[in-house]
């Protein structure tokens, strides 16, 4: 067991392990005075609106606070799928099972779209679709993966092959898990390389990007129009998006805030390791994660060299080269061969959680938003950017299943989650129940 202060890598840095091939850019250009729409936040949804309205004509703006591309879209695990993470969140129970159809069906048309979009557009996202794997955490999850399994086969057509204990090694190089579950359909790509071919294409389309504006709440303009008071000047538009996900605050949409709850969640990328080593942690480059509520994920970086480990650091937060150390004790307990190995990067991002743990479209603060990924937001906020700016358009038959913005406030909330260590705690000691002894 190496000593903690040993784990950092001479050239350490607390910054996401993307940022070496796309980091975020900076733009201080003036704003327009006025557009059609203002995207507020330069994500994947924001993007990808833009772009579509853009491209149907439309004068568009996209203004972030930060850097263009600071938020989620550049810090994720990178890993697609289709309707997978309704099924293990857990979303589906007590949904009436017909919008369990449509959400589930969409969700699968957005994994179809995103890889529609990077094959027809050529970008340079380095998607690979290599499989997944999903590891039991305890010996009961081993039965729950087979019903989620059958249930993602029927309902989204993928194959599913489950390994038990004796059988997994030929899927992760360890012994951790109760067994798990493969799906060979899923994948990865490069949220940095993906994140800049979409700023490529949006600008390419016409769009206007702009750094550093933060927004403040919309206000009503002259006849229709509305005003976005931005840090850098106001802005006149037609339609305004929230594009905001888990970075949406109280102070610019205050009706929003009050239903997203931004979690943080961290991770680790390990300097290079030697090509059979990785090969034996993860046979075939596949995405890795695993059932336990307070989950784990895991990957190869897309040139083969690296492990990439995803968690959150225990109930509270941290910062992230301190977070480092506890995500490093948790790879170590599923792949105790990387015990010595130093970490060159560690970094975190905002997820946004909600009650329902669904994602949801809908209109508010004087925006139409599209918001709460739970985690699962590359192909889907990519999709909801989408299907926001056809809503804007006219262009859908009809609405989104995502559509439905009477979705529950948290009790007690106004934009701070004092709650989320409570419920840290309450996932982390359910998941030790679940497995005494971790
Ligand atoms: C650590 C981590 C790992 C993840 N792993 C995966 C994964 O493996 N697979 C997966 O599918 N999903 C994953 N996700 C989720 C995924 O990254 C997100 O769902 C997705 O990137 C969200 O995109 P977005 O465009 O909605 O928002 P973001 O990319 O978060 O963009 C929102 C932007 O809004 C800006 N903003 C906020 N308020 C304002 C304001 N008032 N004015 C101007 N700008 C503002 C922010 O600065 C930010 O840049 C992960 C997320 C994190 C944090």
């Amino acid at each position: 067991m190496p000593r903690f202060d040993d784990i950092y890598a001479k050239d350490f840095k607390e910054a996401p392990y993307w940022w070496e091939a796309a980091e975020p850019e900076t733009n201080l250009d003036p704003l327009p005075e006025r557009a059609d729409v203002v995207v507020i936040g330069s994500g994947y949804a924001g993007l990808n609106a833009a772009t579509h309205l853009a491209r149907a004509g439309r004068s568009v703006v996209v203004i972030d606070g930060d850097r263009i591309g600071e938020g989620a879209s550049t810090r994720s695990g990178g890993m697609v799928s289709s309707g997978q993470k309704l099924v293990v969140s857990g979303a589906i129970k007590g949904i009436d099972p017909v919008l369990f159809s449509r959400l589930i069906g969409e969700s699968n048309e957005s994994f179809d779209y995103l890889k529609m979009l990077v094959e027809t557009e050529k970008l340079d996202a380095g998607l690979a679709l290599t499989g997944r794997f999903f590891g039991a955490h305890a010996a009961l999850d081993y039965a729950t993966l087979k019903r989620h399994g059958a249930l993602l086969a029927e309902k989204t057509g993928v194959t599913v092959r489950f390994l038990d204990r004796e059988q997994q090694r030929a899927a992760i190089g360890s012994d951790y898990y109760h067994g798990g579950m493969v799906i060979d359909q899923y994948g990865g790509l490069h949220p940095g390389k993906y994140h800049k071919a979409l700023r490529d294409r949006a600008r390419a389309a016409g769009v206007v990007l702009r750094s550093h504006a933060r927004a403040g709440m919309v206000q009503d303009g002259a006849g229709e129009e509305k005003i976005v008071p931005t840090a850098r000047g106001s802005i006149r538009a037609a339609h305004v998006v929230a594009a905001t996900n888990g970075y949406t605050a109280a102070d610019t949409t205050p009706g929003l805030a009050s239903r997203i709850v931004p979690v943080k969640s961290y991770q680790i990328a390990t300097e290079p390791l030697p090509a059979d080593l990785l090969a034996e942690l993860i046979p075939q480059a596949r995405m890795v994660s695993d059932t336990r509520r307070d989950l784990i994920y895991a990957r190869p970086s897309p040139d083969g060299t690296r492990l990439l480990f995803g968690s959150r650091p225990g109930i509270f937060d941290r910062p992230d080269k301190l977070a480092a150390k506890r995500l490093y004790m948790r790879m170590l307990t599923i792949w105790p061969q990387l015990a010595g190995v130093k970490i060159t990067h560690a970094w975190s991002g905002r997820v946004a959680m909600t009650v329902d743990k669904l994602a949801h479209l809908g209109a508010r603060d004087g925006t139409d938003f599209a918001a709460g990924c739970n985690g699962n937001g590359v192909a889907l906020m990519t999709y909801l950017g989408y299907q926001t700016a056809r809503k804007i358009l006219g262009e859908q038959n009809m609405p989104s299943a995502f559509d439905r913005d009477k979705f529950t406030a948290v009790p007690f909330y106004a934009g701070k989650p004092w709650f989320v260590p409570l419920f840290a705690g309450w996932y982390r000691l359910r998941d030790f129940l679940d497995r005494p002894g971790g």
